[in-house]
């Protein structure tokens, strides 16, 4: 079978390699890629800032935006074969710690996790996978190739559920305005989410032309390119998912009293910006503001992804994916072009439509 694979560590050593099929040791249900979603994660890997092999490897089949076929399964997993299915990216620590022992892999206290194909787990970026049933998640025959989105829309579920139960540190809390910076996958994403609450949306993106701002225009959002210093500040909720330092700085100044702001890019560091901490204190403790990180999904936040995307217009996801690209193409489709939104290779044809 042929897998995309890169040397962890080592700049643009990503290529397509000739594989044996995956050991059944590696899990009970094997799994027929029908597409894989390319995102800055990925990216990241290749320009060797991110990512391990898995142990006693050098390279790691990449690839953690899944979307496949049940190919063979246990008659007790309750899958069948031919089933839309994708994986679960994170598997839990093996001490586990008290989060990873009730299933809350996302929330690892110990760091010792593994994803698939970021952190010492081989990813989805192959012909043939296979997973336990505990880590395969069915998904509905009606999303179809928009399956490929759950990943991504899952990481933002959770960040929802999240802004909420802080929210609720406070017997009152009404947000009204939320403000999303950054309109890739992940921001246009979760201002879907915001939508769905029924929020007014603002979304913020320095590309003031491609698809962008129609995206976040047609979902009811109000879209801004013009500098974040001249954006609003009375937001209840900001999602920050462009990972730029100045953005991240200054988005807890754009808040009302109570104000939460959730980071959801992940930076590389060695880029520095200039704060004045004493004023940032006094923002967030006079103000009873919240600033947190949330990373990554568990099953609860799996099921609730697929469920706002079967809620959402199916034509407004088609146009979330701004290039197909077939396996035989693979290398394009990890250049990044100026207006990508989202990128999926498609294996084998399945177009699951
Ligand atoms: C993935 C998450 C993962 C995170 C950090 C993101 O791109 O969507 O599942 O936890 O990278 O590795």
């Amino acid at each position: 079978m042929k897998a995309i694979t890169v040397e962890p560590g080592t700049r643009d050593s990503l290529r397509l390699e000739e594989f044996k099929h995956p050991r059944p040791e590696l899990g009970s249900v094997l799994i027929r890629a029908v597409a894989l979603g390319i995102c800055g994660t990925d990216r990241d890997i290749i320009d060797a800032k991110y990512g391990e092999p898995p142990p006693g490897h050098r390279r790691l089949i990449i690839g953690h935006e899944s979307l496949g076929r049940v190919e063979d399964a246990p008659a007790d997993s309750g899958l069948r074969v031919g089933q839309l299915v994708m994986g679960v990216v994170r598997h839990p620590d093996p001490v586990p710690c008290a989060s990873c022992a009730v299933g809350e892999w996302d929330m690892c206290r110990n760091g010792l996790f593994t994803e698939h194909g970021i952190k010492g787990l081989d990813g989805f970026g192959s012909e043939l996978y296979r997973l336990d049933p505990g880590y395969v998640i069915p998904l509905n025959e009606s999303l179809g190739l928009l399956g490929v989105l759950v990943e991504p829309a899952s990481v933002v579920a959770k960040a929802w559920h999240h802004i909420e139960a802080i929210g609720r540190r406070g017997a009152h809390w009404a947000p009204r305005k939320v403000l999303v910076t950054g309109a890739g996958p992940v921001g246009l994403l979760a201002a879907l989410l915001g939508v769905q609450r029924g929020f007014e949306v603002h979304v913020y993106d320095h590309n003031s032309d491609g698809p962008k701002p129609a995206l976040a225009r047609d979902l009811g959002a109000i879209y801004h390119s013009d500098g974040v210093d001249s954006l609003p500040r009375d937001f209840d909720v900001i999602l920050e998912c462009t990972a730029v330092s100045e953005i991240i700085v200054e988005a807890i100044s754009h808040t009302t009293f109570d104000g939460i702001v959730c980071l959801l890019g992940v930076s590389a560091g060695g880029r520095e910006a200039c704060v004045d901490i004493g004023e940032l204190n006094g923002t967030i403790v006079l103000g009873n503001r919240v600033m947190f990180g949330s990373v990554n999904a568990n099953r609860t936040h799996y099921g609730a992804a697929a469920e706002a995307l079967a809620r959402a217009d199916r034509t407004w996801l088609e146009r979330l994916i701004t290039r197909r690209v077939p396996l035989a193409d693979w290398r394009s489709a990890f250049e990044h072009a100026h207006h990508d939104v989202k990128t999926v290779i498609l294996f084998d044809g399945d177009d699951a439509s």
